[in-house]
């Protein structure tokens, strides 16, 4: 069932992982594979599978994520130089964890968006 993400398990705090922030809507962590300096992803407490599965409820916690990965950039010191907030959404999207998340990266030059 999708409430058994392994971020799921993480949210209810059942296996670990580094929290830098939660609240009522939204819990962030560090990424266990970071691929910049800070690599942190937020999701929303309750599960939702995919963007695609986002409906007009879900407008808060959207809206949350987006001013929390801008909060923790700021808080990690990257907002200055900049950085990206990343979605990735179903098969051709790369998507691997059916549990909607929010990548923050940033931290060093992270080069055009992608590869051509
Ligand atoms: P995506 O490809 O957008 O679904 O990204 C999934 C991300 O989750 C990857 O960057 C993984 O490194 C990360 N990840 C998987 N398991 C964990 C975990 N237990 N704790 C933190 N990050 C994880």
């Amino acid at each position: 069932m999708p409430e058994d993400t392994i971020f799921a398990r993480i949210v209810r705090g059942e296996i670990p992982a580094d929290i830098v922030y939660r609240d009522d809507l939204v819990t962030a962590f560090r990424d266990i594979h970071p691929i910049a300096p800070t690599h942190v992803l937020i999701v929303p407490n309750r599960v939702i599978p995919t963007l695609a599965d986002a409906t007009a409820s879900d407008e808060a916690v959207l809206g949350r994520m987006l001013r929390v990965a801008a909060d923790i950039a700021a808080g990690e010191g990257i907002a200055q130089d900049g950085y990206r907030v990343m979605i990735n959404c179903r098969d051709h999207g790369g998507q691997e964890v059916y549990h909607l998340h929010l990548h923050l990266l940033g931290g060093r030059p992270l080069g055009p968006m992608m590869r051509r």
